[in-house]
């Protein structure tokens, strides 16, 4: 068996140097490729978008960062652009453009979901049963080795469900003494009657009841209240916003623009933007072009995008002078699983199947090594890289309340 892994492994790593090959060369062809002319134009010898651009609530491309010169700073209304379907239209350079030229180094947020809303042996929270590498001490170890510290929004709302009640917050006061920042997350329960609906069912006081009820937990755990909120599922509304802000919170990171869950007045796709007095920092939504053309809905996930596609987020933010962009991973993200209607069978390589929850269950086939690969690679990689910085959403605040009171142009990153 581990030869054969190994030989996979081979096979993987040969098969990327080829396509990093075949993306040189046509990265070479492209720069030796003279000027275009006006006849070549057409959407098959455009220059490839690297970026997106938020402009008049409309989406536009951009090849270069010069062409963000042109960009006057967001005003008036705020209008929300649609999702794109295919290649918007460029965003043209002025004459005499230039690139912005930040004055800090982009910062990287590096984001855990941690979570296990279907079982009651923490499977999906500490990999136990598969392994503890694959589950949250596991992401923790990998971070740790790369010196990194992130943000884990931690759903305190299961804690009481746990065949052992303790493991949440055995968990959580890990994190805490390893110097990584613990933050709120939220997942209904069916058995907390004051939180048995999707954040949206309650009014602001309500919500403030519960999310007060996820702090105290937090609180109680690591002697500091978390400063960080994160929505399960992105499910929040207004309301949610007059909560965090009567209990101290300084920061969100719920917005994601794809999301249906997000029942809110939009406000921002990718930048940093005050909501009163919370700081929104929304998970890095990044549209990735297919060779067709079109355009597929991602996030700057580890599940979501290949290895290659994360280092180009880090590249674009770099490029572009992206001031952040929010990685995101899940307790659970090195372990195959999949999700089922709860009217279908199972099926027979499962090795555990949850009971069901909001008519589906779960069910778990064992570790993903090439995730937590891939997520091993992009950790090396982004702490050796001194064109960024990694911190955590607490240790980001001040500086991002400062950037979210002078609005900078919204700029998406594109793979
Ligand atoms: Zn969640």
């Amino acid at each position: 068996m581990p030869g054969e892994m190994a030989e996979q492994r081979r096979q993987q790593q040969q098969l990327q140097q080829q396509r990093l090959q075949q993306q040189q060369e046509r990265q070479q062809e492209h720069e030796q490729k003279p000027q275009q002319e006006p006849q070549e134009q057409d959407q098959e010898q455009a220059a490839p978008a690297r970026a997106l651009a938020v402009a008049g609530g409309r989406f536009r491309a951009l090849v270069e960062p010069s062409a963000l010169g042109a960009l006057t700073p967001p005003q008036g209304e705020y209008r929300q652009p649609d999702p794109p379907d295919t290649v918007p239209e460029p965003l043209d350079p002025g004459p005499g453009d230039r690139a912005p030229n930040p004055s800090t180094r982009p910062e990287i947020y590096l984001t855990v979901d941690t979570e296990d809303d279907y079982f009651t042996v923490p499977h999906m929270l500490t990999g136990e049963g598969i392994g503890e590498e694959y589950g949250a001490y596991g992401i923790l170890d990998v971070l740790d080795q790369y010196d990194l510290q992130a943000t884990w929004f931690v759903n305190v709302y299961e804690a009481h469900r746990h065949e052992d009640p303790t493991t949440v917050e055995r968990l959580v006061k890990t994190l805490d003494e390893r110097g990584h920042e613990i933050a709120l997350h939220t997942h209904p329960s069916e058995d907390l009657e004051m939180y048995a609906r999707p954040l949206y069912w309650f009014d602001a006081d309500e919500q403030k009841r519960i999310l007060g009820y996820g702090a105290e937990l937090i609180e109680k755990w690591t002697g500091r209240a978390p400063v960080s909120f994160r929505a399960g599922g992105y499910v929040l509304n207004d309301e949610t916003f007059e909560a965090l802000e009567t209990l101290g919170f300084r920061l969100d990171s719920s917005v994601f623009f794809s999301s249906k869950n997000n029942r809110i007045t939009p406000f921002t796709v990718n930048a940093v933007r005050m909501r009163g007095r919370v700081v929104e920092v929304p998970v890095t939504y990044v549209p990735r072009i297919n060779s067709d053309g079109e355009i597929d809905h991602r996030k700057f996930d580890v599940n979501w995008l290949t290895g290659e596609e994360l280092d180009q987020v880090v590249d674009r933010v770099t490029e572009f002078g992206i001031p952040h962009a929010t990685f995101m991973m899940h307790s659970f993200s090195f372990i195959d699983k999949t999700s089922i209607r709860e009217e279908e069978p199972g099926t027979e390589k499962a090795i555990f199947r949850s009971p069901p929850l909001r008519s589906r269950f779960v069910e778990i086939y064992g570790p993903n090594r090439e995730v937590r690969e891939r997520f091993e690679r992009f950790a090396a990689s982004v702490s050796r890289d001194t064109r960024i910085e990694v911190k955590t959403l607490a240790a980001a605040a001040d500086g991002l309340h400062r950037r979210a009171a002078e609005p900078h142009p919204d700029v998406v990153p594109v793979v």
